[in-house]
């Protein structure tokens, strides 16, 4: 199972945040400005940087990043290695960007070094204050033009405590490293803004969409499993199960989930399943006005392409909400509008044997079972639905399949 990103970071970053709550020492900036990736001949953390305070110190200053949902079109990878002895947690940002990757990794692999080196058999075995080493990272600058990152160091050992911090800067869509000195890069602190794909050449991934069914659903028992609210983390929980059982079934999507776990729609589409729209913040459209409808359906369809390249012709109304101004607004986005027939009522009883009983005793021909893949419950349900359906002969098949052609703006429940 797989974290998505952006909550991950959340994650790591407030755990650098404790980590860098019981000292009092300033930020030491090493080296501001151009990140090269010269090999640096000083060790990371050089005597003049070193600030030692007393363990327990209250904090005088924040080392709070800026929100990485910022980074928005940008892909990054967060990757961490951890060591029990000498202890250490290193957290760090990858964009993809060759030069940038590497002028990251470069630096992160050298201050671990030089943290084995000067503390090497400092601290005995077992002992609680043995040296520390805690690496993190904070975005400091977003724009379309300029990404600062800056990846902070914390040592403890000896009972006292150093910091030091680098930061690199640069150009999200070309890659090239910039100085911190930079204009672009100095905008991009001042007044951070979403950083944008900016580049022609960010072409959706390609992905291989469900095939056309060799099922014919008109001659054999047909059944449609769809998961909605997602991806979350229990997401890639579900992939596997679906992969086991050589079953495809139906995502509906929210856009702000879509937006947190970009990773894990684009690993939904991979494998084959169809996504459909769930709106982008789950509201009831039926209470929203014909632009808000209109954009929350938009942007959902929006995004859903971005980080999946799959071009969703469904909607699922959140609470299955709809009237004749929402099948409008799902035509004009040339989306069929995909209810069901059974609900599992897993998001209320958040127990797998119910929601078991419920997928297996209601599920007829042609039916369209509701199932939620945020809750762990619902996804722990799923191997044996999927092998209480088999056994009584059904298969399984995406909504569209189902469906055969289904109409933009109309409405369904289940096959026939
Ligand atoms: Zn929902």
């Amino acid at each position: 199972m797989r974290a998505g990103l952006l909550s991950f970071v959340v994650i790591l970053l407030s755990g650098v945040l404790v980590a860098c709550s019981t000292s009092a020492t300033d930020t030491v900036v090493l080296a501001a400005g151009t990140a090269s990736a010269a090999p640096q001949a000083s060790p990371s953390v050089a005597p003049s940087t070193v600030a030692s305070t007393a363990p327990g110190a209250v904090t005088g200053q924040s080392t709070e990043g800026l929100d990485p949902q910022l980074l928005g079109g940008l892909a990054v990878e967060v990757r961490t290695r951890s060591t029990f002895k000498p202890r250490t947690h290193v957290t760090w940002p990858l964009f993809g960007l060759a030069t940038v990757d590497h002028a990251i990794s470069g630096h992160v692999q050298r201050s671990r070094h030089d943290f084995r080196k000067s503390y090497a058999g400092t601290g005995k075995k077992g002992v609680a204050q043995g040296p520390e080493l805690n690496l993190g990272w904070r975005l400091v600058g977003a724009s379309p033009n300029a990404v600062g990152i800056a990846i902070d160091t914390v040592i403890f050992a000896g009972g006292t405590t150093t910091e030091s911090s680098r930061s690199f800067w640069f150009d999200p869509a070309t890659g090239h490293l910039l100085p911190a000195t930079s204009t672009e890069a100095q905008a991009a602190a001042a007044s951070p803004t979403l950083v944008a794909p900016t580049s022609p050449s960010t072409t959706p991934p390609r992905v291989r969409q469900p095939r056309r069914s060799q099922v014919n659903c008109a001659k054999v028992k047909c059944v449609a499993l769809t998961f909605d609210d997602g991806p979350g983390p229990d997401t890639e929980r579900l992939l596997s199960y679906l992969r086991k059982g050589k079953v495809r079934a139906t995502f509906f999507m929210l856009g702000q989930q879509v937006k947190a776990y970009p990773k894990v729609a684009k690993d939904v589409a991979r494998a084959g399943h169809e996504i459909g729209v769930h709106t982008w913040d789950h509201q009831d459209l039926t209470r929203l006005s014909k632009a808000d409808v209109a954009a929350e359906l938009g942007d959902t369809v929006r995004i859903i392409g971005k980080d999946t390249g799959v071009t969703p012709t469904l909607l699922r109304p959140p609470y299955g909400a709809t009237n004749a101004r929402v099948e409008a607004a799902a035509a004009r986005a040339h989306l069929a509008v995909a209810l069901w027939d059974v609900d599992t009522l897993d998001w209320k009883t958040r127990s797998t044997q119910a929601t078991i009983a419920s997928a297996l005793h209601d599920t007829r021909r042609g039916s369209i079972v509701l199932i939620h893949d945020i809750h762990a419950t619902s996804v722990a349900a799923v191997p044996a639905i999927i092998r209480g359906l088999r056994h009584r002969g059904y298969r399984f098949v995406t909504v569209s399949q189902l469906l055969g052609h289904p109409k933009p703006g109309k409405k369904y429940f289940r096959r026939g």
